[in-house]
């Protein structure tokens, strides 16, 4: 039985026009924190000052909005949260898994195994274990990244729709940074700290994010922070079989927006989710008693 209300979110990154991945990702979320009668509140990632912008994130709140995808509360913008990333960050050092890491993007790939489960190379800690007089060499020309060092720990969760899934942190991923060489807080530092500050209970997103939930659950332990539960859900494919990426325009919502209403690519979404028996027009709320993760497909398929 649930003791807790659910509460879930959107979280979107404002680098650019919201696509049909992003709309699935966002209409699931909501529904299965709505159709619980639970909360949902909205998130900007806006971390990356080189790559979002204001105006994105007014363009995504209106997109939400045109789809009938409401949020409770005011939106929160990373971008104004550093202060709590820097608290987080400082509770990490003061445990002593903090480390600063001096080598350029050359050196990194270099000194990494491509084996990574996102795709992502392994980090073989070169820096790990620098002396301080080696890090007073190498902070005169360089100023450092700074990582986390995993442990050698299987760190295993049960997905809301993809069941038992774990990784083993140094094995799989290996030290991982939480702040970059220009300041800005990594991703799986914020959504931790956000995640846990915001009341999230339910975190609905792309199975493209399934191998961060293991760093993000032991960072939540060792801030102490509560754990939500996770549901990944399937990618929409490009007809080719790739991932939507943002250069997919035709799939981008202002295009997407020409040739359809929102009832319509709604319709689309949930019949795709396996909600519906028709792709016929709805709205996110006449779908509410449809939803149940049940249904929902497991595997990634074309759109
Ligand atoms: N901001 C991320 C994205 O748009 C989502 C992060 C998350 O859901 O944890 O891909």
């Amino acid at each position: 039985m649930r003791m807790n209300r659910v509460v879930g979110r959107f979280a979107p990154s404002p680098s650019g026009r919201m696509h049909m991945g992003n709309l699935w990702s966002c209409l699931l979320a909501w529904l299965s924190a709505r159709s619980a009668g639970g909360g949902m509140v909205l998130r900007l990632e806006d971390l990356d000052p080189d790559r979002c912008r204001q105006t994105y994130c007014d363009q995504v709140m209106r997109d939400l909005e045109w789809l009938g995808l409401d949020w409770d509360g005011v939106p929160v913008y990373q971008s104004k949260r550093t202060e709590l990333y820097r608290q987080a960050f400082q509770k990490l050092e003061q445990q002593g898994v903090i480390y600063p890491c001096f080598c350029t993007r050359a050196e990194r790939l270099a000194a990494s195994a491509p084996h990574r489960s996102d795709g992502v190379a392994v980090y073989d800690g070169r820096c790990a274990n620098l002396t301080a007089q080696e890090r007073r060499e190498l902070s005169r020309t360089r100023r450092p990244a700074w990582r986390v060092r995993v442990p050698e720990q299987e760190i295993i969760f049960i997905d809301l729709l993809q069941g038992g899934f774990g990784e083993n942190l140094a094995r799989d991923c290996g030290d991982f940074i939480l702040r970059r060489s220009d300041g800005v807080y990594a991703y799986q530092l914020a959504v931790v700290v956000d995640d846990a500050d915001m009341g999230v209970t339910q975190v609905v997103r792309g199975s493209d994010l399934l191998s961060s939930a293991p760093r993000q659950i032991w960072l939540q332990d060792l801030l102490g922070l509560t754990h939500p539960e996770y549901g990944h859900l399937p990618l929409l494919l490009a007809p080719d079989g790739r991932r939507l990426a943002k250069r997919d325009r035709d799939l981008e919502l202002g295009r997407l927006q020409e040739k359809f209403t929102a009832s319509e690519l709604v319709g689309h979404l949930a019949f795709a989710a396996g909600l519906t028996d028709r792709p016929d027009p709805i709205t996110p709320r006449e779908l509410l008693p449809l939803f149940s993760w049940e249904k929902l497909p497991k595997e990634d398929f074309t759109i």
